[in-house]
């Protein structure tokens, strides 16, 4: 008899888990609830319109990855046969009157060396002690001390100026990191990722051809006709026989599990009722949006300043301060130049996120709006260690961005972590070390008891 599981969200954590399950029809049963149009979740890709009546792809969220890190990401793509493309970021800032940029000599800059060697300092000194946490092992990883100190109180420690945080630190990590409440993240965890940024240099970084839809197509092939878009689940009804998942049309079916692989206060406003242990665990994982809340998908070239930076020319990224706080920034993510088969499009592809000015109607895509999971010491240590408390319990299991960290290789695996947990194998055996972070975040998503692969 095949097991019936609800899967709710198609972001990449649930089109892992339906994957994995996909793998053994003979054994799973499944159906995915999306609420959106599309499968993706926050990797979206939207079709610039060109002159010539033709269109270009081009993510507008999820645009990158870095494959020293994302093991489980690269074999799938392997598998599934798409390409992986170089591009360079680089970003520009204006601050006010100052500017500030990559590879760029500005009056900013120059003033602010202090603050850059002193930051150098504090990335050698984390990044020693960050060595303990690149095996994918507990014991080594739980003695770094950065895991217990957050990046304030880093920043703090070395001297590092306000004014080095706002107009250079965070607007990179709003960039190319992608997360809110940065400063609030254990200092070992933002040091990691400058182990692939730099402050005063453009980056490498890698693209998936085509964008992140050309991937979801080739994963859900065996599958799509499994996967009800559009399709938002309203109640999750749990019992003794199984679990009712009821539909925004009212529609209710039964399922023997329910895998939620949406954001914990998505589900949490699903269960009916939560339990005391999921009211608690999942009402406190925060979620910022004020960073990338509202996106605006064009073509306005406009939103760009039009002066010696020649940012629509050659930057990937381009922020500008605005408003009272120190952190309210318009982002525009110039995506001609981070997805390379967009630098031959007539028309710019843009994504402005917080637009101060709005951009002509006529050259507006789509509108867009994203929340962020926040990553901030009470999350890596007292939620990461409580989520394998909830999982199982009622039939129900969690998967996401939540259960492991925020990006496209954690969310992916955290739903194949779920899949192996209820019996499905895990694909990538063959690579060892994507199978040891495989086991390593599995353990940090379902606990100790979770079925690690070999
Ligand atoms: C602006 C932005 C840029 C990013 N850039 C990158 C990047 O370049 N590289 C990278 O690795 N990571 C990036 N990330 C992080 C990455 O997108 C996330 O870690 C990842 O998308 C999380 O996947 P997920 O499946 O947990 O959640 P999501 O992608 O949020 O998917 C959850 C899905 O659940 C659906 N859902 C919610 N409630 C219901 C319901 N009641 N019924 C049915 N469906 C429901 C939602 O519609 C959504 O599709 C970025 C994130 C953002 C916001």
């Amino acid at each position: 008899m095949r097991e019936r599981i609800a899967i709710v969200g198609a972001g990449a954590a649930g089109l892992g888990a339906a994957w994995a399950l996909s793998r053994h029809p003979d054994r799973f049963d499944f159906e995915v609830y999306e609420t959106a149009a599309t499968v993706g979740g926050n990797a979206r890709t939207a079709d610039f319109p060109q002159r010539d009546g033709g269109t270009v792809p081009a993510d507008i969220a999820v645009t990158a990855f870095i494959p020293s890190v994302y093991h489980n990401h690269v074999e799938l793509m392997s598998l599934l046969g798409i390409e992986a493309v170089g591009t360079r970021f680089s970003y520009a800032v204006h601050y006010g009157d100052d500017v500030y940029a990559h590879d760029l000599d500005t009056p900013l800059r120059r003033r602010l060396a202090g603050d850059i060697a002193a930051f150098r300092r504090l990335l050698r000194t984390v990044g020693r002690c960050n060595a303990l946490n690149k095996r994918p092992s507990w014991s080594t990883t739980v003695l770094n001390p950065f895991n217990y100190v957050t990046m304030r109180r880093a920043l703090d420690l070395w001297g590092i100026s306000q004014e080095f945080r706002y107009k250079v630190l965070k607007p990179l990590f709003v960039n190319f990191v992608l997360t809110s409440g940065v400063f609030a993240m254990p200092a070992s965890v933002f040091v990691r990722y400058m182990d692939f940024f730099d402050i005063e240099h453009s980056t490498p970084m890698i693209t998936w051809q085509g964008g992140t839809r050309a991937v979801h197509a080739r994963l859900i092939e065996g599958f799509a006709d499994r996967i009800h878009v559009g399709r938002p689940v309203t109640g999750l009804f749990r019992g003794p026989d199984g679990v009712r998942v009821r539909d925004a049309d009212g529609v209710t079916e039964r399922f023997d599990q329910a895998i939620l692989a949406c954001n914990a206060n998505h589900a949490l406003a699903l269960l009916q009722p939560p339990g005391a242990m999921e009211r608690r665990v999942l009402g406190a994982v925060r979620y910022e949006s004020d960073l990338h809340r509202d996106a605006v998908v064009h073509t306005d070239a406009s939103l760009l300043p039009d002066d010696h930076l020649h940012v629509s020319g050659t930057r990937s990224t381009f922020v500008r301060h605005f408003g009272d706080r120190p952190d309210n920034y318009e982002i525009t993510y110039i995506m001609h130049n981070q997805q390379p088969w967009g630098d031959g499009a007539v028309s710019p592809c843009l994504v402005t996120y917080n637009a101060r000015r709005q951009p002509d109607p006529a050259k507006v895509i789509s509108r867009h709006r994203f929340q962020h999971v926040v990553h901030d010491l009470r999350h890596t240590l007292v939620l990461h260690a409580l989520v394998p408390l909830l999982q199982g319990r009622r039939r129900t299991w969690y998967c996401g961005a939540h259960t492991t960290f925020n990006s496209q290789e954690h969310a992916f695996l955290s739903g194949l972590a779920v899949a192996r947990q209820l019996g499905a194998d895990y694909p990538f055996t063959a690579n060892k070390e994507a199978t040891r972070w495989f086991n390593f975040y599995g353990r940090m998503c379902l606990g100790m008891r979770f079925r690690t692969a070999r």
